[in-house]
């Protein structure tokens, strides 16, 4: 039982704030190792300094070192239930590192949700994103989630001044879309053999309008809401 996502689509498409949607609504852990990554480097940790030079140029962290911290947070007790994953896999590397990791677990995917947002749109939401330094919290000025209050975080008790993450300017963006496109894309052939593939135009939609047709996709494949 349980139910296990993948959410795949370029940086920007939005997976992020529908991973935590689909988190809330199934009462399941949002992985996101971009998430991981960026709180060992506010922290100074030792992963942090290894990964520091990736994040900036937005290449990717070796898959190796992602792979090791996914199957670590997968141990933990909140994931015996499902989770959704939430950028990982990012490569064929990775996404072959997973089945192993599922079949030792016993675990299978139950569907991989496709965000899919055109290049030059994608361009404009991440120049138009902002998230909280303090909590990670993800907003976007232009397309939503949208902050209560101009530029500060809506969380509770946090309230911080929004700001750009670094990588989210123009030259680190075109990196990390080339990537996408190279190494990223391709794995939606992988998940399409095997039947998993749910792919959602996403262009102009609203953040709602797009959790209603995922949602309505996976209601189709048979997944529930637990209550
Ligand atoms: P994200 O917030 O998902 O856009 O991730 C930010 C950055 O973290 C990426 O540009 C990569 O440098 C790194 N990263 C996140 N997830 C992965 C992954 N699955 N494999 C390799 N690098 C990753």
């Amino acid at each position: 039982m349980g139910l296990r996502i993948i959410m795949l689509g370029a940086p920007g498409a939005g997976k992020g704030t529908q991973a935590q949607k689909l988190a809330a609504a199934y009462h399941l852990p949002q992985i996101s190792t971009g998430d991981i990554f960026r709180k060992h480097l506010r922290e100074g940790t030792e992963l942090g300094k290894q990964v520091q030079g990736y994040l900036q140029s937005g290449a990717l962290v070796p898959d190796e070192l992602t792979c090791a911290i996914v199957a670590d947070r997968l141990q933990a007790p909140d994931c015996a239930n499902g989770y959704i994953l939430d950028g990982f896999p990012r490569s064929q590397a990775q996404a072959e590192s997973l089945d192993r990791l599922l079949q030792e677990r016993n675990e299978k995917i139950d569907a991989v949700i496709e965000i899919d947002v055109p290049d030059a749109e994608i361009i404009e939401r991440l120049s138009t994103r902002r998230s909280c330094p303090v909590c990670g919290a993800v907003y976007n000025l232009k397309f939503g989630p949208f902050p209560h209050e101009d530029e500060k975080c809506d969380r509770p008790n946090c309230g911080s001044h929004l700001v750009q993450r670094d990588d989210d300017r123009e030259e680190t963006i075109r990196e990390r879309l080339k990537v996408y496109q190279q190494t990223t894309r391709p794995i939606r052939e992988y998940y399409e053999k095997k039947g998993l593939l749910m792919s959602i135009p996403a262009s102009r939609l609203g953040v709602e309008a797009l959790f209603s047709k995922i949602e309505a996709m996976l209601a189709q494949a048979g997944a529930s809401r637990s209550s």
